[in-house]
C-alpha cells in the first residue's frame, strides 16, 4: 500500500476531481472488485487461480528512464500515487524500457530516489523492486502472434516513405497495403523470420489490422512491431523485433492490473486503440478482465520554465546550468536542492488539480506552496547580504569597552507557546554591527522608516537622525556616516539608548519608527548566497518554436559573501531558514558544511512577480 495512508475521512475534504469522480463511481459499481491478482504480474491464466485483488484499485506512473524527472513528473506521480492512497490502493513504478537503448543507470535511480522523496512507495511495498516493461517482451510478442492467428495483424513490407503516403492525412482515406491481404499462414511466417533476424531494421512492421479509412489516424492499421537488431540493456539479444509504444503500453497495463491508466491528453487519439487492443485480448482469454482504461488529463505548463527533457538536457549540456540538480532547474533534484520540500510538491499538485484542457500555471503559484509550507517550519535567523559596518559610538561609555550583550530571539515565533525556549536562537551585540546596505540613507526618501542622518533643511532646522530598533537588541539613533575616497558610505554611525533592550522592562521607553536586522561583527559567521532568479526572463520561453536560450536571465544567480548569526554554524545540509526580511534560504545540499557555509535562496517572502 502506498503511504501514509491518511485517515478514511481525509479525502473527502480533498476537491473532487473528474478521475476521483470517475474512481469513486467505479468503486461504487464494484467495476474491478473481481480482478484476481497472483502477487505479480501476468497474464489471465497467471492471475486465475489467484485470490481477489486486495488493491482496490491499481494506477501506474511510467517514466522513460531517458532523462531526470522534472516538476510535471511531480504532478503526475502525486496525482497517481495519491489516488491509490486515497482510495486503498496501490501504484505501480514501472520503467517503461520498450526501447534497446542503453539503460541509463544514473536515470533509474535518480527516478526512484525521487519518487521516494515525495513521500510515496511503488509495487505495493517499502522495499518493492519497480516493475520493467521488457519483462513482458514475451507475452507481447505471443499477444502479436495471437492478433495474426486472429487476421487481425500483418506483416507490411512497403517502403518506409510509401506506408507513410498510404495512411493518407485528415482529409484523406489510407490506401490499403498491397501486404494488407496477405493469408495468415503467410503472415505468421514472415513474423516468424522478422522475429529470427532474417530480415533487416526497417525492411518490415507487424500492422493491427484495423480500419484505413477510420477518421482517427492512429486507428488507421498502426504499427504494433518493428525490427531493431539492438542488444537490450535487459534482454540481450533475445530480440530482434520490439514491440511499439502504443501495443506495448496497454499490454503494460493490463498484465500490472492496472485500472486507471492515467496519462496526458496528447494520448487521447490512442485511447481507441487501447481499446481496440485490450477488447481483442481479452476475447481471445490473453488478459483478465475487465481490461484496464486510459483518462487523460493536462499536462502541467508552468510559466517562466521548460520542461521538456531533450531542452533540460541542452541547458545542462550546454552548462547554461551547473547540472540537472542546479537550483534553477525544475527538475526534482534541482527543486529540491532550491530548498523545495515534499510537503510543498503535493499542496502544489493538488491545489492545481487536475482538468482536461492545457493550460498555463503561473510560477508563483509553486512558490506560494513552498512559502506556505515553510512559514511554519522554517527557523528565523538573521543574515545580512550586503553588509556595511555600523558603530554604536557611545557603547564603551554606556556599557564599558569591550562588552558583549547577549540576545536572544525564538527560532519559531509562530511556534505553540512553550516550544520557543527549546528552539530559542542566541548571538550578541557589541560596539559594531553589521546592517544592509540599503537600510541607510544619506537622504531618506519619502517615509524610510530605517537609518537616516540628522538633516539640515533649507530654513536651517535641523531633523534629527532617525530612531529604530536593531531586532532583538537595542533602539539607536543614528548620527552620521563616513564616507570613502569615493563618496561611498563606509560606516554608518549611531548612539544606543542602553534601557531599550529587547524584552526588558525600558524595550518601550523610547519609541522607534522601525526595526532593521543585523548581525554583531563580533559574532558574525561568513557564509556564501546565492541568490536565484528565474531562469528565464519569459512568461513562455519556448512558445511557439521560439529559441528558448534567447531568454536565459542573465541575473538568475548572483553569489554574495553575507554575514549571518551564529545559530547557523549548526545548519545541515537541507536545513531551511527564513531570513528575517529577505526570504527563505536552504543550506546547499551539495557545497555547504560546517566550515563553508552555502545558503540558496529558494524563495523570496513576497511575491515579487505580480504583474
Ligand atoms: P518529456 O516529454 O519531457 O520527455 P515524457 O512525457 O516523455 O516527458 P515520460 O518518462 O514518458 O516523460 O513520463 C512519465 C509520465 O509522466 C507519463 O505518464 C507522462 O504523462 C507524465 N508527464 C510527463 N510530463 C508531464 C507534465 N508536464 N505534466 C504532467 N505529467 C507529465
Ligand atoms: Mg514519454
Amino acid at each position: 500500500m502506498s503511504k501514509p495512508a491518511p485517515p478514511a475521512a481525509e479525502h473527502e475534504h480533498k476537491p473532487s476531481n473528474f478521475l476521483r469522480q470517475i474512481i469513486e463511481s467505479d468503486l461504487v459499481q464494484g467495476t474491478h472488485a473481481q480482478r484476481r491478482w497472483a502477487g505479480s504480474p501476468g497474464d489471465a491464466a497467471h492471475h486465475a487461480q489467484a485470490a481477489l485483488d486486495p488493491a482496490k484499485i491499481r494506477t501506474r506512473f511510467p517514466p522513460e528512464p531517458n532523462g531526470y524527472l522534472h516538476v510535471g513528473h511531480a504532478k503526475s506521480i502525486c496525482l497517481n500515487f495519491g489516488l491509490a492512497r486515497d482510495y486503498q490502493g496501490i501504484c505501480h513504478l514501472r520503467f517503461d524500457d520498450t526501447n534497446p537503448e542503453k539503460e541509463n543507470l544514473e536515470y533509474v535511480n535518480s527516478i526512484m530516489d525521487a519518487v521516494k522523496w515525495l513521500g510515496f512507495d511503488w509495487n505495493g511495498a517499502s522495499d518493492a523492486s519497480p516493475y520493467q516493461a521488457s519483462d513482458y517482451f514475451e507475452f507481447m510478442h505471443r499477444a502479436a502472434v495471437y492478433l495474426i492467428e486472429q487476421g487481425l495483424a500483418y506483416v507490411d513490407e512497403q517502403s518506409a516513405e510509401d506506408m507513410r503516403i498510404n495512411r493518407g492525412d485528415f482529409s484523406k482515406p489510407g490506401i490499403d497495403s498491397p501486404f494488407r491481404s496477405r493469408s495468415i499462414q503467410d503472415n505468421l511466417q514472415r513474423f516468424a523470420d522478422m522475429r529470427a533476424g532474417q530480415l533487416p531494421d526497417g525492411s518490415a512492421v507487424l500492422r493491427a489490422k484495423i480500419d484505413m479509412a477510420s477518421p482517427n489516424i492512429n486507428m488507421r492499421d498502426p504499427a504494433i512491431y518493428r525490427i531493431r537488431h539492438a542488444t537490450h540493456h535487459h534482454t540481450g539479444d533475445t530480440w530482434c523485433i520490439y514491440p511499439m509504444y502504443t501495443f506495448a503500453h496497454p499490454i503494460e497495463d493490463a498484465l500490472e492490473n492496472i485500472t486507471h491508466s492515467i496519462c496526458t491528453l496528447e494520448f487521447e487519439d490512442q485511447r481507441p486503440f487501447y481499446d481496440w487492443l485490450m477488447a481483442r485480448l481479452s476475447e481471445g482469454g490473453l488478459i483478465q478482465t475487465p481490461p484496464p482504461r486510459q483518462y487523460e488529463f493536462a499536462r502541467l505548463n508552468l510559466t517562466y520554465v521548460v520542461t521538456s527533457k531533450r531542452k533540460l538536457a541542452q541547458l545542462v549540456s550546454e552548462h547554461h546550468v551547473s547540472g540537472w540538480d542546479d537550483p534553477r532547474m525544475p527538475t526534482i533534484v534541482g527543486l529540491r536542492r532550491r530548498g523545495y520540500t515534499p510537503a510543498s510538491l503535493q499542496t502544489f499538485a493538488e491545489r492545481i488539480g487536475v482538468t482536461k484542457s492545457d493550460s498555463w500555471i503561473d510560477y508563483s503559484t509553486l512558490e506560494g506552496c513552498l512559502r506556505e509550507d515553510l512559514e511554519l517550519k522554517a527557523h528565523r535567523a538573521m543574515a545580512v547580504l550586503e553588509p556595511l559596518k555600523l558603530v554604536l559610538t557611545n557603547w564603551d561609555e554606556a556599557f564599558g569597552a569591550g562588552h558583549s550583550e547577549p540576545c536572544t530571539l525564538p527560532a519559531l515565533p509562530h511556534a505553540p507557546e512553550g516550544q520557543n525556549e527549546v528552539a530559542a536562537r542566541h548571538f550578541s551585540i557589541g560596539k559594531e554591527v553589521w546592517i544592509e546596505r540599503d537600510d541607510f540613507a544619506e537622504v531618506p526618501p519619502k517615509g524610510y522608516k530605517r537609518l537616516s542622518p540628522p538633516l539640515t533643511n533649507p530654513d536651517g532646522s535641523v531633523t534629527p537622525g532617525s530612531v529604530i530598533r536593531l531586532k532583538g537588541g537595542y533602539i539607536i539613533q543614528c548620527t552620521g556616516c563616513l564616507k570613502d575616497a569615493n563618496g561611498a558610505v563606509s560606516e554608518v554611525h549611531a548612539t544606543v539608548f542602553p534601557q531599550t533592550k529587547s524584552g526588558t522592562a525600558g524595550a518601550d521607553s523610547v519609541k522607534a519608527k522601525g526595526v532593521i536586522t543585523w548581525v554583531g561583527v563580533a559574532d558574525a559567521l561568513r557564509a556564501e548566497v546565492r541568490l536565484y532568479d528565474r531562469l528565464f526572463s519569459e512568461e513562455h520561453p519556448d512558445a511557439g518554436g521560439k529559441d528558448f536560450l534567447q531568454s536565459l536571465n542573465p541575473d538568475s544567480l548572483k553569489a554574495v559573501t553575507a554575514y549571518v548569526e551564529p545559530s547557523l554554524a549548526q545548519a545541515k545540509a537541507d536545513d531551511k531558514f527564513q531570513f528575517e526580511r529577505l526570504g527563505y534560504f536552504v543550506a546547499d545540499r551539495v557545497d555547504h558544511s560546517e566550515h563553508n557555509l552555502v545558503f540558496n535562496r529558494a524563495v523570496g517572502l513576497k511575491d515579487n512577480w505580480v504583474k
